[in-house]
C-alpha cells in the first residue's frame, strides 16, 4: 500500500445494498431497488416527514397504508421528547411508534438553526439555548450521531453547516463546505452502528458549482453508504437549484443512491428525478393539507373555496388513496365538498387530505418509476408538465430538461 492510499479513510461498513434496475436512455434518470435493514424501498422516492414519530394527521397504520416504507423522523424533536435514556429504553424509535419499515433521521442541525433563533455555529458544533429552560447546550457530530445511534433509524445524517443558498456572504458558505468535511469525518468516527445504520454524507457549498464540485470529491472519498445533496430549496432561484443537482449527480458514483434534501414539490422532483436525483423528502405535502389544499396532477388546489361546497367528485378523480376511493372499493369515499365543509373547523378534513396528499406523491414516485423501467420517462415529462402548466411550462425546467436532451415545447 503507498502512503497516498494509507491516508485515504477506512471504507466505512454499509448496512444497504444498491440494485440499479434501469437507467433512461435519454435523461439521466434511474430506477432502483434500495435494500435497508428494514426492507427494500424502490427508487426514485418520496420520503414524507413524520416530525414527532408521527406524520401530522396520520398515524402510522395510515402512513404504511400510503404505501410509505421509508418515512423521516426528526432528530431534534426526538431529542428533546422522549428523549435520549427513554429510546435507549424502548429500544429505538421503530418501538416507539411501532413503524416496522424503515427510518431515515436528519442529523438534528438544520432544525436548530431554523427553529433557534439564538444558534450559533462554531468548530466544535451548534451552540444554542435550550427550548425548555433557556441553559446552553452544544450538538456536536458526536451527539448527533449518538441520538440517532439511540433512535435506531436505517439512514442517518452527518451533522453539517447549512448556510442558505441565498447568503451573500461567500467566505462563510466556503467555511460552511469544510466544516462540513470535517464534520463528517467526526461522524464517522462517532458512529457505533454502521452495520445496522446508514450514514449519509451531505453536499455542500451553496449555488458555487466549484465549491460543490470540490465538495463532492471530498465527501465521496470518505465511501459511505449514501450521499445526500444539502442546501437547497431555500429560496434559490429554480434554474440555480437545477445546476447544482446537475453538477453533483454528475460526480457521484452511479452505485449509490443520491437524495436531494428538502425537495417536494412535483415538477421539482421530476425535474430532479431527470438530473439522475433517487431521493426526495419535505414536509410540504401535510403542512399544504392544513391549509386546506389538494395535490393533483393539474395542479394544486384549494378546497376551501367557496366552488366546492357542492361539489361532490372525489379529491382527485381516479385516486386510489384510502380517501378517493369509493365506498364500494373499500374506500371512504370522501368529496370535495366534505372536505371543503370539515377544512377550516375540524382536524378531520386536514387528515384526510394528509392522506391524499402523501399518497398523491408515493403514487407519483411509481408512476415515474415504471416510466423510467419502461423507458419512457421524457414522454411521461412531457405529458405531465403538459397537465400543469398546458403549454406555458416554466424557464427554469424547460431549460434544465432540454440540458438533459428533453423538449418540453417539442
Ligand atoms: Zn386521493
Amino acid at each position: 500500500m503507498s502512503q497516498q492510499d494509507d491516508m485515504l479513510p477506512r471504507p466505512l461498513p454499509s448496512a444497504l445494498t444498491f440494485e440499479l434496475a434501469s437507467r433512461c436512455s435519454t435523461t439521466k434518470a434511474r430506477a432502483a431497488t434500495l435494500n435497508l435493514p428494514h426492507g427494500p424501498v424502490q427508487l426514485p422516492m418520496f420520503m414524507p416527514v413524520a416530525t414527532q414519530a408521527s406524520l401530522k394527521g396520520l398515524t402510522p397504520k395510515q402512513l404504511e397504508e400510503t404505501s410509505c416504507r421509508l418515512c423521516l423522523n426528526n432528530t431534534y424533536h426526538l431529542g428533546l421528547k422522549p428523549g435520549q435514556k427513554t429510546l435507549d429504553i424502548i429500544g429505538g424509535a421503530h418501538k416507539l411508534q411501532s413503524w416496522p419499515h424503515n427510518i431515515l433521521t436528519d442529523s438534528g442541525g438544520f432544525q436548530m438553526v431554523s427553529l433557534l433563533k439564538l444558534a450559533q455555529v462554531t468548530e466544535e458544533g451548534v451552540r444554542f439555548l435550550s427550548p425548555h429552560d433557556g441553559s446552553p447546550m452544544l450538538l456536536t457530530p458526536e451527539h448527533s450521531i449518538s441520538l440517532q445511534n439511540s433512535i435506531g433509524s436505517d439512514i442517518i445524517m452527518q451533522l453539517d453547516d447549512v448556510i442558505a443558498t441565498t447568503s451573500p456572504d461567500h467566505e462563510r458558505i466556503k467555511e460552511a463546505m469544510h466544516r462540513s468535511v470535517r464534520w463528517l469525518d467526526r461522524c464517522i468516527e462517532a458512529h457505533k452502528k454502521p452495520d445496522s445504520q446508514n450514514l449519509f454524507c451531505i453536499i455542500q457549498g451553496g449555488l458555487d458549482l466549484d465549491l460543490r464540485r470540490e465538495c463532492c470529491k471530498e465527501m465521496v472519498a470518505r465511501d459511505t453508504p449514501g450521499i445526500a445533496i444539502g442546501g437547497l430549496s431555500g429560496g434559490e432561484a429554480k434554474a440555480e437549484f437545477c445546476k447544482v443537482v446537475d453538477t453533483c449527480t454528475g460526480l457521484l458514483p452511479t452505485h449509490k443512491p443520491r437524495y436531494v434534501m428538502g425537495v417536494g414539490y412535483p415538477e421539482d422532483i421530476l425535474v430532479s428525478v431527470a438530473l439522475g436525483a433517487d431521493m426526495f423528502d419535505c414536509v410540504w405535502p401535510t403542512r399544504t393539507a392544513r391549509f386546506g389544499n389538494a395535490i393533483t396532477d393539474s395542479g394544486c388546489f384549494n378546497l376551501r373555496h367557496a366552488s366546492y361546497a357542492c361539489d361532490f367528485g372525489p379529491i382527485e378523480e381516479g385516486c386510489k388513496c384510502i380517501c378517493c376511493k369509493p365506498d364500494s372499493e373499500g374506500g371512504l369515499g370522501i368529496t370535495r365538498a366534505y372536505i371543503h365543509h370539515t377544512a377550516s373547523k375540524e382536524t378531520v378534513g386536514a387528515h384526510l387530505l394528509s392522506m391524499h396528499n402523501v399518497h398523491y406523491l408515493l403514487n407519483l414516485m411509481r408512476r415515474v418509476r415504471e416510466a423510467i423501467i419502461e423507458d419512457r420517462y421524457p414522454e411521461f415529462l412531457r405529458t405531465h408538465f403538459k397537465k400543469l402548466y398546458s403549454d406555458d411550462p416554466p424557464t427554469w425546467a424547460v431549460d434544465a430538461l432540454r440540458g438533459v436532451g428533453v423538449d418540453l415545447l417539442g
